[in-house]
């Protein structure tokens, strides 16, 4: 017997539609060629509906919609005004948690508990830049007599967004609402697997009074619409969330045009685990951050370094919660949901399986619910043991629900360990000790160190990115508001 009862019956849905448009100046615009995608849901396998399949046109006439808008409408509101329309939109998020949530769960086939997390996440990051809107100040800066000098923020113009399909409707809150807080007007551009909430939520912020152009949002294929987003002339500032070599790319197309970028580009983060942690509170949030979104979450804890003298008391809780783990459709509600999709899946699969014909050891595994679908893109969650940190398994990023277990003896080796790949993005440290929390919050390469808890995919009030190739530049708290934001320095000589 499963222990959770199903909290969605399909008939309690919100009606999903047979096809979404895309969002083009306030417009429903279908793509020009006609050509659409299948959208799948990864509990079953089976198309549920279809986005459009756009290409250059369609992000050309959404440049051009945003560009009018930043020289109209958008532009000519104060900077309260705006944030008085992003505080409307995010109350308006909330009033439709319900029907948002099963979008979410149904697009990403996430767990319905984690879809209302990330909806309520999304109304928060509008409720957070909403307020940060008219608190954005320059500066003046202390120059020659008779001369007074401003520095003053003004917003890079249009900006692109290209939107991962791990967190659709969090990302999408985490950069549409700083950019839009600063004064730019967006295109963006959600992931071919994961489109709906990002095209609902732009439509409820023409319902609640943003003017047409504002949002924009053009679906389709990263080597088409992504492509064609990064290369636009009229694409001032990208902010792009996914895979390092995708995340290249995109840089490429941006440096050739001279405009900034932030990339967001996941990892492979630590969670330090020595002898003296409490352990009632380490364990169950280790294996939180890494079943969360099916480890799905740039910021998943996916390996364990554990102190030797307490490695086996850590394996067996571990062991004991992995155990226990059951995988099943979104609606259901289980501990984890599938991946997004068959190919991700494969891929996640094909890691594992490679580490265990290299001798890694399989020390728990969890189990799929009863009657979860046969085509559904399930991956049991997975704790390997007896890992050389050398190896792939321990280097490279899984994105799936799959925890290493390497074993440290020192603080030393510790951070050798925690630092010896290519990622930096965040880690978690356990230890009473408080000397010892400080010098390995400074010791580990990342962008963010959490001590004695851990913070994946969350703290909307936290600046957030990465080091080395996890990427460059900050989103969240006001630092990503600023990120949206260039210094025009003005000099008046007035004697
Ligand atoms: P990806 O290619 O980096 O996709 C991320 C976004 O970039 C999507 O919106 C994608 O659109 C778009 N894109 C793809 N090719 C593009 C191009 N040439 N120009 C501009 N945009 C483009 O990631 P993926 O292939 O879906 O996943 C591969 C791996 O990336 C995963 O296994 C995981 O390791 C990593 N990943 C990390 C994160 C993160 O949060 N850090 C998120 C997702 C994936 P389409 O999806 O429509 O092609
Ligand atoms: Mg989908």
């Amino acid at each position: 017997m499963d222990r959770h009862p199903a909290q969605i019956e399909p008939a309690a849905r919100h009606a999903v539609p047979t096809e979404f448009l895309n969002f083009i100046d306030g417009c429903q615009v279908p793509a020009s060629g006609g050509a659409t995608v299948e959208v799948i849901d990864p509990s079953t396998g089976e198309v549920f509906t279809r986005i459009q399949r756009s290409g250059a046109a369609e992000i050309d006439d959404a440049v051009r919609a945003a560009q009018r808008a930043f020289h109209g409408a958008w532009g000519k509101l104060t900077a309260t005004e705006r944030g008085r329309l992003l505080s409307r939109l995010a109350a308006a998020i909330l009033e439709h948690q319900d029907e948002l949530s099963e979008l979410e769960c149904r697009d990403t086939g996430k767990p319905m508990v984690q879809a209302r997390n990330d909806i309520a996440a999304c109304a928060r990051y509008f409720e957070y830049y909403g307020g940060a809107a008219d608190k954005l100040h320059g500066e003046t800066i202390p120059y020659a007599a008779g001369t007074t000098v401003l520095a003053v923020r003004v917003p890079h113009g249009v900006t692109g967004h290209i939107i991962p399909w791990n967190y659709p409707a969090q990302i999408y809150g985490r950069s549409v609402a700083a950019a839009l807080a600063a004064g730019n007007c967006c295109v963006v551009k959600p992931a071919e697997d994961a489109c709906l909430t990002s095209l609902r939520v732009s439509q409820i912020a023409l319902d609640v009074g943003f003017p047409a152009g504002a949002i924009n949002v053009v679906c389709g294929l990263g080597s088409e619409a992504g492509a064609a987003l990064s290369a636009h002339p009229g694409i001032a500032h990208i902010s792009f969330t996914g895979s390092t070599a995708t995340g290249a790319l995109v840089a490429e197309a941006a440096a050739r045009r001279h405009v900034p970028v932030t990339l967001e580009l996941g990892g492979k983060s630590p969670q330090i685990v020595f002898a003296d942690a409490d352990m009632e509170q380490a364990i169950p949030t280790i294996v939180n951050a890494i079943i969360q979104s099916a480890g799905q979450t740039c910021t998943a804890g996916s390996r364990v370094l554990i102190e030797r003298s307490a490695f086996d008391a850590v394996m067996a809780r571990l062991t004991e919660r992995f155990d226990a783990l059951v995988v099943g459709r979104g609606q259901d509600d289980r501990d984890l949901g599938p991946v997004i999709n068959h190919r991700q899946r494969q891929k996640i699969m094909g890691m594992v399986d490679a580490a265990l014909a290299d001798g890694v050891k399989l020390a728990a595994r969890g189990r799929l619910a009863d009657g979860a679908p046969a085509n559904g893109c399930y991956v049991l969650p997975t704790l390997l043991a007896e890992v050389d940190p050398a190896h792939a398994i321990a280097r490279e990023e899984i994105f799936g629900p799959v925890l290493v277990a390497i074993a440290f003896d020192d603080e030393a080796q510790a951070i050798e360990i925690a630092n010896g790949t290519d990622y930096g993005l965040t880690a978690g440290v356990w230890t009473r000790d408080g000397a010892r929390q400080l010098r390995m919050a400074h010791a580990i390469e990342a962008g963010q160190v959490f001590v004695n808890n851990y913070g994946a995919g969350g703290g909307i009030e936290l600046p957030f990115g990465g080091m080395k190739h996890s990427g460059y530049g900050r989103e969240k708290a006001f630092e990503g508001m600023r990120g949206f934001t260039t210094i025009k320095t003005i000099a008046i000589k007035h004697g």
